[in-house]
């Protein structure tokens, strides 16, 4: 990590920033896609760190860099672009934020208002009744929190815990293996988990925003869109669940925020984590832009074409700031020109 950090600053140094900025040219349209903005390298944080986008601090210098290079844009003004053909500044910038955490009010939020920033989070619109920790975070607490030198563990067995390399290994290993499980089924298999590790879950912690936050940050510029109920996988779920997943986060939002729900970001978002069947269940539920986790920029005019597809720039709690600056600027996108799913249309 520390040599692609040492890379990162001489490929900044060297211009490689500028030299993307001037590539991808003044039409192209880049959009963050953030998490959590928190300290997560200290005893306090007892979750999963890789949903990590940014410390507070680093948080602040992105922005900086965002108001230098870019002119941020609201949802309002993307759609404006894509389907009435209103004209958008030069190298528009929209300011994602995944899930909706509690943090990004916290921590995010005065940021961006300092700057005068919009932005958009997309909640997973169970968490906002049921704040606990959805699976990934339960085994990031139970990993930090369990005392047990070693463990036998839901699929992968025994495996020793002394030291925290060791706890974070076993994590990353069962991760892996939960990656082919039914989202429905994490859910319970993280109660196994947290018996095997002899861990209970705090009761009374809130990690995500409530509606009352909610309305607060959408009457200040920071719209509220839907992320599903649940968070499935698209993919992973029958086409009638993922219509539900659409229709009953869509009409939460609209029924607490009064403002309209037609943005989503798919749940990983990673190319095949959605297919041409997700995008027809976003048509035939009333959506009209949704986001992937595709790296980007991409062009203006791409997105107009591609409005079920916008590429995202994904932040992590690792990056430098020249790695930040290296992605903003597309670095990732300009390697990676990955292909869209067909039947957009
Ligand atoms: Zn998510």
């Amino acid at each position: 990590m520390k040599k692609a950090h040492l890379l990162a600053e001489v490929l900044h140094k060297v211009g490689l920033t500028r030299g993307l900025n001037v590539f991808w040219g003044r039409d192209r349209l880049t959009v963050l896609a953030y998490h959590r903005i928190i300290e997560w390298d200290t005893p306090e944080f007892r979750d999963y760190e890789p949903v990590v986008s940014a410390t507070p601090a680093m948080f602040e210098q992105q922005m900086t860099f965002v108001a230098e290079h870019f002119n941020v844009i609201d949802l309002a003004a993307l759609q404006a672009y894509l389907f009435d053909n209103k004209p958008l500044p030069e190298r528009p910038l929209l300011i994602t934020f995944d899930d909706g955490y509690l943090d990004n009010y916290q921590n995010a939020y005065p940021v961006l208002k300092k700057h005068g920033f919009p932005a958009v989070i997309f909640l997973v619109t169970s968490r906002m009744d049921d704040p606990a920790r959805l699976w990934w975070d339960v085994c990031g607490y139970a990993f930090r929190a369990t005392r047990k030198n070693s463990a036998a563990l839901p699929y992968i067995g025994q495996q020793p815990l002394a030291s925290a390399a060791e706890r974070r290994a076993a994590r990353e290993l069962l991760m892996l293996h939960l990656k082919h499980i039914p989202d429905e089924q994490k859910q319970a298999e993280m109660q196994q988990l947290c018996a095997a590790l002899d861990v209970s879950l705090p009761a009374d912690e809130r990690l995500f925003v409530t509606w009352d936050q909610v309305r607060e940050l959408v009457a200040n510029g920071i719209a509220c869109q839907p992320h599903t109920v649940t968070h499935p996988i698209m993919t992973r779920v029958s086409y009638d669940e993922q219509k539900r997943q659409l229709t009953e986060a869509r009409a939460r939002i609209i029924d607490e925020t009064g403002q309209k729900a037609d943005a989503f970001a798919y749940p990983n978002g990673a190319p095949g984590d959605y297919d041409a069947a997700t995008l027809r269940a976003l048509r035939e539920t009333g959506y009209s832009t949704a986001f992937t986790l595709t790296s980007g920029p991409m062009s203006s005019s791409a997105a107009r074409r591609h409005p079920l597809q916008i590429k995202r720039v994904y932040l992590g709690y690792r990056d430098s700031f020249e790695v930040f600056a290296l992605k903003t600027m597309g670095l990732e996108a300009f390697i990676d020109r990955a292909p869209f799913v067909p039947g957009e249309h």
